[in-house]
């Protein structure tokens, strides 16, 4: 293992961002302390200090999918997981390269072609454009690099003739075989011992099903696979034929990370006998080793059962983004940390729905209060409120610096909602507490950035310009400024009440319903929401 012992650490006094979510806030340790990253190694089964192979950059790799369907909502969390981690390690001030392959080539996209009429090439080809689709639709950025198999044929024929050359594949009827006993470590992400798999493990066999006799050793699986009649192939120093799936990832890895990637990726379903298969090539081939930190995400449950067809509980993310938010479908994965199983139900749904909205409600107040500042005496405690910023901010890296628990982030997160919440209540800012409430606001609309989730932009500082016109039926409001025209209109409101007319009152309700605008009555009396 290449495994630098020197601790690498980030001092995050001086640390740059080129961050897609603005400048990069410096952190106050008020201890002094450097803090570093610890991320859980599946190989070492153990949380490992995050050291790179080249300080201040990090390549990873996270396994993509196979186009032969739209993705589940299972799918989605690995690749959510992936995105808020990198997001994280980029906020942090590294320079990230992200590289997921698409697998556009595998038998399950031919049955589906053959069953459908059509080429594989025209099924994969749907079904990238629409797994691309989808992930913008849930706010996952696009990889640094989104390769597909069928245009890597000649990197990967590359890779097994090496394989061959240096004795650890050899060719049997225009099939290639990885011949495992030539890596003694095999198994040492998963920790199985070879012995134990001879003779048949059922998911290698699965690999080379009725090939057994192609196979100089069972364990042995197919790096190259002959064509078959009406299948897509590739000439090959072996005939025509095609990779098999797990040559792509060593090739595509290589090529766009390096031999030695620092953080590879996907779900748990993934460590064996894929990720284990994958060591295999690469390190065979370089004499490297190939991947410092491998993360593994849990499986996606619906109401604590498996998704499965046959359960009939099997969700694609397009059609839950047709019913619920992006942000709230992030805020429900967020709400567990990657590693752990995660459960989806209605109810998670409802409640990660109504955490989002605690935070737009905050920042709906805090942008009325920031707009009408009024001179005076103030009431704010700016200290405290500076102290609460400073924690908001160490709780959340210290949470996510731990293996990106994402769930403690968010702790800290509503800790300091409840703060700002009960600090600002509803009087009139000074102009001097209001810019520390807009900092207050901007601290939130980071961090929640960093989690791929933009808050406050949609209900902004000002409301629909066409209050304005209602303000003056309603209200008499001559002015420009449509928080004020909203105020007036609350108030011409309350007055409507108070003489039970209530013709006005709801000609103001309706007026501002359709404008998207929802009137809540709480104890402080009337507020404006965005519905
Ligand atoms: P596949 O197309 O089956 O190779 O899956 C693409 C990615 O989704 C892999 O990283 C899988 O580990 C992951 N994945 C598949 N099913 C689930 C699930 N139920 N929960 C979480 N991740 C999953
Ligand atoms: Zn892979």
């Amino acid at each position: 293992m290449l495994c630098v012992e020197v601790s690498f650490a980030v001092n995050y006094a001086v640390m740059q961002s080129s961050a897609t979510q603005g400048a990069f806030a410096i952190i106050n340790n008020e201890r002094g302390a450097t803090m570093t990253i610890r991320i859980y190694d599946t190989q070492a089964r153990a949380k490992r200090e995050f050291v790179p192979v080249n300080p201040g950059k990090v390549g990873m790799y996270c396994c993509g999918p196979t186009v032969y369907n739209y993705i589940h909502i299972g799918n989605a969390r690995t690749f959510i997981s992936f995105d808020v981690i990198r997001r994280y390690l980029i906020w942090r001030g590294f320079e990230v390269t992200f590289v997921q392959n698409v697998t556009d080539v595998d038998d399950k996209i031919i049955k589906k072609a053959n069953e459908e009429g059509r080429s594989a090439a025209e099924v994969a080809q749907e079904y990238t454009q629409a797994f691309i689709e989808d992930m913008r639709a849930a706010g996952v950025m696009d990889p640094d690099v989104r390769p597909k198999a069928t245009e890597e044929i000649d990197g990967m024929i590359a890779l097994v003739q090496d394989l061959i050359d240096s004795g650890h594949a050899y060719e049997s009827q225009g099939d290639v075989y990885f011949a495992v006993r030539t890596f003694p470590e095999y198994g040492k992400l998963s920790h199985r011992n070879i012995d134990e798999m001879e003779g048949g493990h059922r998911e290698l066999r699965a690999d080379g099903q009725g090939l057994e006799d192609r196979k100089r050793d069972p364990l042995d699986f197919a790096v190259w696979k002959a064509a078959k009649p009406g299948e897509p192939s590739w000439e090959s120093p072996w005939g025509p034929g095609r990779p098999g799936w797990h040559i792509e990832c060593s090739v595509m890895s290589r090529k766009y990370v390096g031999k030695t990637l620092d953080i590879h990726g996907g779900g748990a379903d993934l460590a064996f006998p894929h990720h284990e298969n994958e060591i295999a090539q690469s390190e065979a081939a370089s004499g490297m080793a190939f991947t410092n930190y491998w993360m593994h995400g849990g499986m996606l449950q619906i109401n604590s059962e498996k998704m499965s067809k046959s359960l009939g509980n099997f969700l694609l993310l397009r059609d839950v983004l047709k019913q619920v938010e992006p942000a709230t479908l992030r805020m429900l994965m967020l709400q567990t940390q990657y590693r752990s199983p995660l459960d989806y139900s209605a109810d998670r749904l409802a409640e990660a729905k109504a955490s989002l909205e605690r935070i737009e409600n905050l920042i709906d107040r805090l942008d009325w209060v920031i707009a009408n500042p009024v001179e005076g005496e103030g009431s704010l405690d700016l200290a405290a409120l500076q102290a609460q910023m400073d924690a908001v901010r160490a709780g959340f890296v210290e949470s996510m610096d731990d293996d990106f628990n994402t769930a403690g982030a968010l702790g800290s997160i509503f800790t300091f909602v409840g703060e700002v919440n009960a600090a600002v209540g509803t009087s009139s800012l000074t102009p001097a507490e209001a810019r520390a409430a807009q900092a207050a606001r901007e601290t939130l609309v980071e961090l929640m950035g960093v989690f791929g989730i933009t808050v406050g932009d949609q209900k902004g500082e000002t409301y629909p310009v066409e209050v304005l016109a209602l303000a003056k039926e309603v209200a008499g409001y001559e002015g420009e400024s449509t928080v004020a025209a909203v105020e007036a209109l609350l108030e011409a409101r309350a007055a409507a009440r108070k003489e039970k007319n209530w013709a006005v009152a709801d000609a103001v309700r309706n007026g501002l319903g359709e404008l998207g605008l929802l009137i809540q009555d709480t104890p402080q009396g009337a507020k404006v929401t965005f519905k």
